[in-house]
């Protein structure tokens, strides 16, 4: 018996792209079974977590890698030791920073809210937040103002398609942090696939969700600098204790790593390619819609479908078709970013072809629906 059928919970397809209130991912079989055999046995932790933190830091060509529970924690983990570098003492006094540089500039467009604001990840270290330039963009002379106070700890930096305003050099950024004499951290959670591009700005930290592209069980997986790596596996002597991988999470990634190293990246792109063309096309045919692929804002190497209304009316819009697949059964979950604008996103990485069936039809009912109410 399916596990929603027996704990009565909702059948889900994700078009939604890795979003964490619906799961996240889709674990290959080799993950799943690897998690499995882990949850029965035990391990020395401290000597899975480096083996696959050589493990990790070999496949990116970081320099060393460490995991944590999630992303926000390797965020707060990593203003932690731009906070305590590996002084014991002030490990142990975390989150009372009161004794140390905690300030932790960061671009204004980069104060994102994926879930909860990103700035509650560096309070959590006990450190505080310094907003560098304004939403709509943020110069490199605004950076390095911010980041002239003598007790700055660091530069936090976010790649993400949630960052708004002109886009930051992150380069230029990460080498006024270094002129300052302070790291720079990149919170890349859903970039794994560019991580060649993000470790090339220099950065000391890069910060990745294994959870979303690289489909392993929920970790944050941290890729940089050695000595900067070091002083973020020494806050496991003290924040670290509530932010922890556990076993299953940390051999899940060991597994998920191994599938990325066997992914076929060209057959894969093609792949995606042409289940977005496919519902592109199946989606043009239903009266009223509009559909096109739309490209990665943040240069991610897939598609997703960008679909719309023709002539929008009270009823008949991007918000009501986005709520009108959620409402149903199972719930289709759509990228809610666009529907202000009229648009709506769907990321189809994870989806077998029968959810891609499933979700036309839905469309090709709501079309029906729509064109007899207004009759
Ligand atoms: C998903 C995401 C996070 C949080 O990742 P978790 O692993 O769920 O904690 C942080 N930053 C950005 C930009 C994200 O997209």
């Amino acid at each position: 018996m399916h596990l929603h059928e027996k704990y009565a919970l909702t059948p889900v397809i994700n078009a939604a792209g890795t979003f964490t209130p619906i799961g996240v991912s889709r674990s290959s079989e080799h993950v799943r079974t690897t998690v499995a055999e882990a949850l029965g046995a035990f391990f020395v932790i401290d000597e899975l977590h480096t083996a696959l933190s050589r493990e990790v830091a070999r496949v990116t060509g970081a320099e060393a890698a460490a995991v944590a529970h999630c992303v926000a924690a390797a965020i707060t983990l990593s203003v932690a030791a731009a906070m305590t570098g590996s002084d014991g003492a002030k490990i142990a006094a975390l989150p009372d920073a009161r004794n140390m540089a905690n300030l932790v500039v960061i671009p204004a467009g980069h104060a994102v809210d994926y879930g909860h604001p990103i700035l509650v990840d560096i309070r959590l270290a006990g450190a505080t937040p310094v907003l560098a330039g304004d939403p709509t963009g943020c110069t490199l002379q605004a950076i390095e103002a911010a980041l002239a106070p003598q007790n700055t700890a660091c530069l936090l930096l976010v790649s993400s398609r949630l960052v708004r305003g002109d886009a930051v050099n992150l380069a230029a950024a990460v080498a006024a942090a270094h002129r300052r004499g302070v790291p720079a951290i990149i919170d890349a959670a859903a970039q794994d696939m560019r991580i060649g591009e993000l470790l090339a700005t220099g950065a000391d930290a890069v910060l990745l969700s294994a959870q979303k592209y690289l489909a392993a069980p929920t970790a944050g997986v941290i890729v940089g600098r050695q000595a900067f790596v070091a002083a973020v596996r020494a806050q496991e002597r003290g924040i670290g204790r509530a932010m922890k991988a556990t076993k299953e999470a940390l051999l899940g990634v060991f597994a998920a790593l191994e599938d990325r190293e066997n992914l076929d990246l060209a057959g894969w792109r093609e792949a995606q390619r042409e289940k977005v063309a496919w519902l592109v096309e199946r989606a043009n045919g239903i009266a009223g819609l509009k559909a096109e692929a739309a490209p990665d804002p943040a240069g991610m190497p897939f598609p997703r479908v960008c679909l719309w209304v023709e002539a929008e009316s009270p009823g008949w819009t991007a918000a009501a078709i986005a709520a009108e697949l959620k409402a149903g059964a199972p719930s289709i979950w759509v990228m809610g970013h666009g529907l202000s604008e009229g648009k709506v996103y769907l990321e189809l990485v994870p989806l077998h072809q029968h959810e891609l069936q499933a979700i036309v039809e839905r469309l090709q009912a709501i079309s029906r629906k729509r064109r007899s109410d207004a009759h």
